[in-house]
């Protein structure tokens, strides 16, 4: 369980195989998501203090990647989006959740849900996705608009490790950052709020790890170790 401060409770049964099926073909196994890692609190993915949830399995295969690990559609922490989502609103001082992974659209259907709760508690939702914005942006996948409508501000397009960067929310120069609605302005993410690199020591004891220089040196920044 790579972030220790989330008592995930952990579905049984289904080979890796079956689970992955399952996975590609709901675009999330209906309101359980797989879970690679979650914190409490972060200040560097994105604008104020946020909780994370880094999801399991990316199709995408970035050159480049460091999150290799995330790549894979097998089960690893199965959380129902409400239990989530429950944890979520009982921190205190959060702005809100970044989603990020792993590919969140590939489970935009329950993250979609999670993303309404927490948005109807007045907080926002930030998500990451290896996707281009356009091909988000002009999809008719019902999963994937429901993600988009429950998203504040979006950062998307693929790693390019040759235009790597440090200055935003952007992993690499090709990346797009979009604010989709007023709760989060046009220009927030674009420069260095929210950036910058974060050690967390669990309740555990173990060590997360996220934000910058990770985006640099980790390819994508997503990394919960
Ligand atoms: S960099 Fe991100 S989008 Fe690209 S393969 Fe890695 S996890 Fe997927």
């Amino acid at each position: 369980m790579p972030a220790g401060n989330l008592s995930f409770h952990v579905s049984g049964g289904g080979d890796a195989a079956g689970i992955e099926w399952l996975f590609r073909a709901m675009g999330g196994a209906g309101r359980m998501i797989n879970c690679a890692g979650f914190l409490e609190r972060s200040g560097v993915n994105g604008p104020g203090l946020r909780a994370v949830v880094w999801v399991q399995g990316c199709p995408i295969g970035c050159q480049g990647c460091f999150n290799r690990d995330m790549w894979s559609f097998a089960k690893k922490c199965l959380v129902h989006e409400e239990e989530l989502a429950e944890r979520i609103l009982a921190i205190p001082g959060i702005a809100g959740v970044t989603f990020s992974g792993g590919e969140p659209f590939c489970q935009a259907a329950p993250l979609a849900a999670l993303a309404k709760t927490v948005r109807e508690s007045g907080r926002s939702v930030v998500t990451f996705s290896g996707y281009p914005a356009e091909k988000l942006l002009s999809s008719r996948r019902k999963d994937w608009r429901a993600l988009l409508q429950q998203t504040d501000l979006l950062v998307a397009g693929p790693f390019v490790r040759e235009r790597r960067t440090q200055s935003s929310l952007c992993a690499s120069a090709n990346q797009q950052i979009l604010s989709l609605s007023e709760r989060i302005a046009p220009g927030i993410g674009g420069g260095e709020e929210g950036t910058g690199v974060e050690f967390t020591i669990t309740s555990g004891g173990e060590v997360v790890t996220t934000g910058f220089p990770e985006r640099a040196i980790l390819s994508c920044g997503r990394r919960c170790t």
